[in-house]
């Protein structure tokens, strides 16, 4: 059945999860994953928590936020996991937008007075801490305000369905306000399954955690799927670089899936000796530039498969496969369980190597936004040909020789210089294969003659200098004139979203409002 319950599928004996917090690492099997989530659940639904009961989880990666989770959906309840770093007007803005019944928090929150804590009570959702209780050695859930949920009847231990909502999340916020996607049962497992095959994933894998898991792309690939696999995962809180080989050879991790920044950032330490057999490593979420891509496998000896995800498709869209198929640089692969087609705006097929918007059919695929009628009227496109109904990406792309998915970037972040569309990603890629430059986000900037021009931010790499033309007279080199920057923006750091992502709106106010 497509349920989560059902789609774990570990022997009981077997590692689920490793945390590796110093001095003791906490090691749990399958057994005791199932027995304790079991447990979590009676726990919500002494509190009163049952179908569709939106609880939002605001912790840090662990062992805590893995049961919750779980536990959550296996109650016919929706998860609602929320980034523990956010502010508390953040904490507001996601709490009132999902409606949460009650808010997880760490340990010591309550008594802190913590931004999570504030925003709960302020929308009159209970409040528990929640946090592995080593003396008990069980999961807490430790009740501070009922808030809302004051007065309500237990509910039963329920039994999810495949098209009960599971789990709600927001999109990045990329081009406009973020939209809240609800994703089943349903979308899920099929994910589970997608991810599995395309990456072959077995009991013998140890998955190396270091997304978070408040984003499809940690929760769906490094989470849910290797439990579906019967692997298990290493769960550290949170990224570190100094730490992470360290925990990946000392817990027997084999691979691991980021966003390029976390690959960029790895790439600045030292590779660690020896280095551990790595079966592939996973890039996704933004577009990994070819330099990286080479720099990597290079690196760290293994293959690199770069993967094509979004909220609405929880996760996985497309993948390059696995060795001894081509992986091409510069692609996102090919469909994985999903039907991939490049569309224009009637439903027609662009011919072969032609760009048109990214559309795309599977079972992982959310039924539509949650109160959000403008932007469904918007998400959907009928196949001219076959009628079916396709989600929009809202990003723009081509098949290549090979059938291999090329991104060419967001149709609302392409560049118009008086009618010329200009890629950003394409002049990404190509600033940053200057020797100088570490890293190159493009935009477009307002223009009296064309509309718009192409703007650029540029990070150097550390002691480098380089002159605006010499930066000019590279990219002449290498692109049509047209597309040369007209404005670059030298700048030490580049703004990011919490998980890594670049938000190309962002980063053109922020660079247009300095260099004013
Ligand atoms: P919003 O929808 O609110 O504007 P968002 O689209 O950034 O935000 P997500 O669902 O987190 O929210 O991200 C999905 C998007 O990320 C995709 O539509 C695509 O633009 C981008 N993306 C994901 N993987 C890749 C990749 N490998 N290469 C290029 N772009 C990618
Ligand atoms: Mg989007």
């Amino acid at each position: 059945m497509a349920t989560l319950q059902s789609a774990i599928n570990g022997v009981a004996s077997s590692t689920a999860v490793i945390v590796p917090s110093r001095p003791n690492p906490l090691a749990v099997t399958y057994r005791d994953l199932l027995s304790e989530c079991a447990s979590f659940q009676r726990k919500l639904a002494a509190l009163g928590i049952g179908r569709a009961s939106p609880v939002s989880i605001a912790l840090v990666n662990s062992y805590e936020f893995v049961v919750s989770f779980l536990a959550t959906s296996w109650q016919r309840a929706v998860a609602a996991p929320l980034n523990p770093a956010y502010k508390q007007d953040e904490f507001e803005f996601y709490i009132e937008d999902v409606k949460s019944a009650v808010v997880l928090v760490p340990r010591g929150a309550w008594d802190a007075g913590a931004p999570s804590v504030r925003a709960a009570r302020k929308f009159n959702a209970a409040v528990a801490e929640c946090y592995w209780d080593a003396a008990k050695g069980e999961v807490a859930l430790d009740v501070k305000d009922l808030g809302q949920l004051k007065g309500r009847s237990e509910e039963k231990v329920l039994s999810a369905l495949p098209d009960d909502v599971a789990l709600v999340l927001h999109t990045s916020g990329t081009t406009s306000r973020p939209k809240v996607v609800p994703l089943t049962h349903r979308n899920l497992t099929r994910t589970m399954k997608n991810i599995q095959a395309t990456y072959q994933l077995t009991p013998k894998d140890r998955t190396m955690l270091v997304m978070p898991l408040f984003h499809v792309h940690g929760l769906l690939c490094a989470l849910l799927a290797p439990l579906h696999s019967g692997g298990s995962l290493v769960v550290p809180p949170k990224f570190s670089a100094t730490d992470f080989w360290r925990d990946f050879a000392a817990h027997g991790a084999n691979w691991y899936t980021a966003v390029p920044t976390i690959h960029q950032i790895l790439l600045r330490h030292p590779a660690p000796t020896p280095l551990p057999a790595i079966r592939f490593i996973r890039s996704c979420s933004s577009p990994l530039s070819p330099t990286v891509f080479h720099q990597l496998e290079a690196a760290f000896k293994a293959p690199v498969l770069e993967a094509y995800a979004m909220t609405e498709a929880a996760h996985q869209m497309t993948s390059n496969p696995l060795p001894p198929a081509k992986r091409k640089p510069g692609t996102v692969g090919v469909g994985q369980g999903v039907e991939v087609k490049v569309l224009n705006s009637k439903g027609e097929e662009a011919p072969r190597g032609a760009e048109g918007e990214v559309c795309i059919r599977g079972k992982n695929v959310t039924a539509g936004y949650l109160n959000n009628p403008s932007a469904n009227a918007e998400a959907f496109v009928t196949h001219a040909e076959t009628g079916e109904k396709f989600f929009r990406t809202g990003d723009q792309g081509r098949l290549d020789e090979d059938g291999y998915l090329v991104i060419t970037g967001r149709i609302k972040e392409l560049i118009n210089k008086g009618g010329e569309k200009i890629s950003p990603i394409e002049l990404d890629n190509a600033l940053a294969r200057h020797p100088a430059v570490a890293e190159a986000v493009s935009f477009a900037v307002p223009d009296d003659l064309y509309g718009q021009e192409v703007g650029v931010a540029v990070v150097l790499k550390k002691g480098e200098r380089l002159a605006e033309d010499e930066l000019r007279a590279w990219a002449a080199e290498r692109l049509a004139k047209f597309k040369v920057p007209k404005k670059i923006y030298f700048t030490e750091v580049m703004p990011k979203t919490a998980t890594g992502k670049i938000q190309r709106r962002i980063v053109a106010e922020m660079m247009q409002k300095q260099g004013a």
